[in-house]
């Protein structure tokens, strides 16, 4: 069965059990997370968050890029979200290549991935990583002040979350 199918069949047997049409679109528990799209992150069920309750942005790394600010400006002024949690994880794919090792890999490859491509935001180290995350969201000038941010890291070989900001 393809992907296509596999998930068309999952969501028929999801809408089926379906209750949740009453939710509002603001997270009723005010709270906005960033964090790693690795498959082996499930936000929901290690922050004990249920549909309705918070925001969850994701990207590679789990980074406040320009784009997860964007999302966090917006969750705030326009759904009231009020702190933000950022979350890598130990054994984050991003510390395995640099952007340079990747750009040579994508060349070797035949894509076209010169310079002026855009930056994988590669990293080394993880808590400077969710450390200078955390500050591009407390020092945004697009957040109102206070505006609570914190860090953590999640263990995947253990589940557990362990703060550093
Ligand atoms: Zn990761």
């Amino acid at each position: 069965m393809s992907v296509r199918d596999e998930i068309l069949r999952a969501n028929g047997e999801f809408a089926r059990e379906f209750d949740r049409g009453h939710l509002r679109a603001p997270p009723a528990r005010r709270f906005a997370v960033v964090t790693c799209m690795d498959a082996r992150i499930d936000p929901a069920s290690l922050l004990g968050i249920a549909p309705g309750d918070a925001h969850v942005i994701r990207n590679a790394g789990g980074l406040v890029t320009d784009d997860a600010l964007r999302s966090l400006v917006i969750s705030h002024w326009e759904l009231g979200t009020q702190e933000a949690v950022v979350i890598g994880h130990t054994g984050c794919g991003m510390t395995n290549f640099t952007d340079d090792t990747l750009r040579r890999k994508l060349v070797s490859l035949g894509v076209d991935a010169s310079a002026s491509a855009i930056d994988f935001l590669a990293f080394r180290n993880l808590e400077e990583s969710i450390r200078a995350s955390v500050r591009r969201v407390t020092e945004s000038r697009l957040l109102p002040e206070p505006f609570l941010a914190y860090g953590f890291v999640y263990d995947v070989a253990n589940g557990r979350l362990r703060e550093v900001v």
